[in-house]
């Protein structure tokens, strides 16, 4: 019998994640309430998505004392941990716990985690496919999309569970324990949620800590923040890195354990506990170098769980990338289009714009600002860029740290921007939209806005 059974739970955040948890414990015969502060009508597609599941619902409010006397409480990612009827609640005994926390404790198969700033969803997305290459079923889910408990209310089967983690959903969790933890980056981002910096790679950290001696852990060498997570590490240390191992001294080479990308042979190196391969990137198909830091990270993760390299070959050579990721939209008079944008903070941008090596860009930028410093892109953009468009509301702050270093516009509204930059193209150009700052003020998220870009892109 489930030890939920009868049990009163307190879903709190109803969106994808809130209905994977109603779903899973009504299944195991909770008597489940659903409480979010948004109104019924902001929150319509989820009550639908519920139909007639018996739950009940308590919106537009929480109500202290429905948190007070359930037994158990899942929080959804969106939910900052600190509210005060959580408080309450956990002063009075009640167990809290979340999505990813629920479903790690059900899992038979071994996790592979992939958390970091950028590339989360594209190495997640490529690990995901290797298994696959491989014939090998993986459930890929987390952030990415999927809620990871669905595979338990569904009752799946596969041989990998290959999650997605947001910095959200690693804070809310104690119970995982991956098989092997990928750490793409650590930049600064959301630091609207996050008192500081410090908190933000404090909350990545606690996957790290959350890793044992058998853990596989896998770091990006070129990254500040994640090479010093090795200090903290217990689990067996991968690397991946752009650095010939073979020059960085100090016995990096001799206990060299990862992969290694040589840029002017376009061949990743790998050598994972003993063995040696080589892989070849010289045929891949998507945009920008940061992709062969993602293919390291997924070949390191695969490789470890015994991916064959033949599978991981094969989805070097085919994969197209994920949508709204320096997405190719079209060729229009001579103009290459590309959609970025998921590219929501600065360092992705920087990544976006130095995937060109040749061509000049006309950047679409600005959206909704998280308190980013975007001094950082000023020497890129006054290499790179041609013309800089800005809208949304952090156009005025965008301006003022970039829009001295490269002919600047900025725009009252979206498509004027795409009109005005498709004008002020020329043969060869490439115009980009990797607005570098969230969506919120303009689009219901990245996705509309990637779309919305590709529709007025398709019309011109
Ligand atoms: P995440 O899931 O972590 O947001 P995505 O794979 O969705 O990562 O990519 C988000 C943005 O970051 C896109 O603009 C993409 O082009 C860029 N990006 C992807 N991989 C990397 C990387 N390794 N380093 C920096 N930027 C990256």
């Amino acid at each position: 019998m489930s030890k939920y059974k009868g049990k009163k739970v307190l879903v709190v955040g109803l969106g994808i994640s809130g209905v994977a948890v109603a779903r899973f414990m009504v299944k195991q015969g909770a008597r489940v309430t659903l409480t979010d502060m948004k109104q019924k009508t902001e929150l319509q597609e989820y009550v639908n998505q519920l139909g007639e599941l018996k739950v009940e619902f308590e919106l537009g409010k929480h109500n202290p004392q429905t948190f007070r006397e359930s037994e158990l409480i899942v929080v959804s990612p969106g939910v900052p941990l600190n509210i005060k009827p959580l408080d309450e609640a956990r002063e009075a005994g009640v167990q809290i716990t979340s999505e990813v926390d629920l479903a790690a404790q059900g899992f038979q198969e071994p996790m592979i985690a992939i958390t970091g700033t950028n590339g989360k969803t594209t190495v997640t997305t490529l690990i995901g496919e290797m298994f696959k290459a491989d014939n090998k079923p993986a459930y890929v889910g987390g952030n990415i999309g999927k809620p990871l408990l669905d595979h338990l209310t569904d009752g799946s089967r596969a041989d990998v569970i290959v999650a997605e983690l947001s910095s959200f959903q690693i804070e809310a969790s104690q119970k995982v324990v991956p098989a092997v933890a990928v750490f793409t980056n650590v930049e600064p981002d959301h630091l609207d949620r996050y008192p500081s910096y410090e908190a933000y790679v404090d909350a990545k950290k606690k996957l790290l800590r959350a890793c044992d001696r058998n853990t596989y852990v896998v770091l990006n060498y070129d990254n500040e923040v994640t090479r010093k997570f090795a200090e903290e590490n217990i689990g067996k240390l991968m690397w991946f890195t752009k650095k010939d191992p073979l020059k960085e001294g100090g016995g990096f080479a001799e206990h060299f354990n990862g992969a290694y990308y040589n840029a002017s042979q376009k061949k990743i190196f790998t050598r994972i506990f003993g063995k040696e391969e080589t892989y070849d990137v010289s045929q891949v198909k998507v945009y920008g170098e940061h992709n062969k830091e993602n293919f390291m990270a997924a070949i390191c993760a695969a490789r470890v769980l015994n991916v064959s390299p033949q599978a991981i070959q094969s989805v070097l050579n085919s994969f197209r990338g994920v949508e709204h990721r320096l997405e190719f939209v079209r060729k229009k008079d001579g103009v290459f289009f590309f959609n970025d944008s998921k590219a929501t903070n600065p360092q992705s941008m920087l990544k976006a714009l130095s995937s060109f090596p040749a061509n000049p860009i006309i950047l679409i930028a600005g959206g909704k600002d998280k308190n980013f410093d975007f001094s950082p892109l000023q020497e890129t953009v006054r290499q790179r860029v041609k013309i800089l468009i800005l809208m949304g509301e952090a156009k005025e702050k965008m301006n003022r740290a970039i829009g001295d270093f490269t002919e600047t516009f900025m725009v009252g509204t979206f498509e004027e921007g795409v009109l005005l930059a498709f004008q002020k193209s020329r043969n060869g150009d490439i115009i980009l939209l990797s607005p570098g700052c969230a969506s919120f003020d303009m689009f219901k998220n990245y996705e509309e806005r990637g779309e919305y870009f590709k529709k007025l892109v398709h019309s011109l």
